[in-house]
């Protein structure tokens, strides 16, 4: 094994478990699922020690969450998008700074609702992941190919062509997370072959070299997590629905 391999598995030997809550729940739900997902982690410490995990709840949640967090600093925050901007006139936005402020160590950007709802590009997503970087968050940068693409047999080179769009300057690159979602996996229950899983982690892992983590995501469960998990260059998940239940949350950890 290389020496860079090496240091690569040593680093990512902890798979990132990162929970994508999206736009669910009011400020109660949010106190229990928190709260569940503490007890359940802190009760098994030994998936501390094998797993980092993350909770991204919505922007209005994370105060909440947070204060839950206190005293439990082996769970992070993250946010679910940031501005490209640093402060100003951009009603309705936050900065990378404010999630800072709030305890985010995380921020996901351009996710694929965000990149379809609000017609994100990869320049706007490469400014996103720069102000994340330039304010202490580490950016978990989204990326994947529809079902149409996958069946032209475009999934490979649409993914690098967003990778390149997408990624800031490359010195920069320590720091950033890169999650490989197939649009049509997210949240459709429907998950990607592992053999595809593993061409498109290994075509990614060619572009960004073996300092950058890369994780799954596309209706990763409790029970599907292990083999997903298990796929070379898989160094964790980013999971939306089952991160809504925090049995289902563990349950991925455990997998793991
Ligand atoms: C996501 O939205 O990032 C995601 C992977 O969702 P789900 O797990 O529900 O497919």
């Amino acid at each position: 094994m290389s020496v860079l391999a090496k240091e690569q598995e040593e680093a990512f030997m902890k798979k990132l478990i990162a929970g994508n809550w999206k736009m669910n729940g009011d400020i109660d739900e949010a106190r229990t699922l928190i709260a569940d997902i503490v007890n359940g982690l802190y009760a098994r410490e030994e998936l501390l020690d094998t797993c980092k995990f993350l909770v991204c709840p919505p922007l209005l949640h994370i105060a909440s969450v947070r204060h839950a967090l206190v005293g439990y600093p082996k769970i992070s925050i993250g946010g679910q998008d940031c501005s490209e901007s640093e402060n100003g006139a951009h009603t309705g936005d936050v900065s990378a700074s404010m999630l800072l402020d709030a305890g985010c160590t995380y921020v996901i950007v351009g996710h694929s609702e965000r990149r379809t709802d609000h017609k994100e590009s990869d320049s706007q997503v490469k400014a996103k992941a720069q102000q994340a970087l330039a304010n202490d968050l580490k950016p978990i940068i989204c990326v994947g190919e529809t079902l149409e693409q996958r069946e032209a047999g475009d999934a490979l080179s649409v993914v690098e062509a967003q990778l390149k769009g997408s990624l800031p300057d490359e010195g920069q690159w320590g720091e950033i997370i890169i999650a490989y979602e197939p649009v049509w996996a997210i949240g459709t229950g429907k998950v990607a072959s592992l053999d595809d899983i593993a061409e498109m982690h290994a075509h990614i892992r060619a572009i960004v070299g073996a300092r950058v983590r890369i994780l799954y995501g596309g209706s990763m469960k409790p029970d599907n997590a292990k083999e997903i998990l298990a796929v070379a260059n898989v160094d964790g998940g980013l999971i939306g629905g089952a991160s809504l239940k925090a049995v289902d949350f563990i349950g991925i950890g455990r997998a793991a």
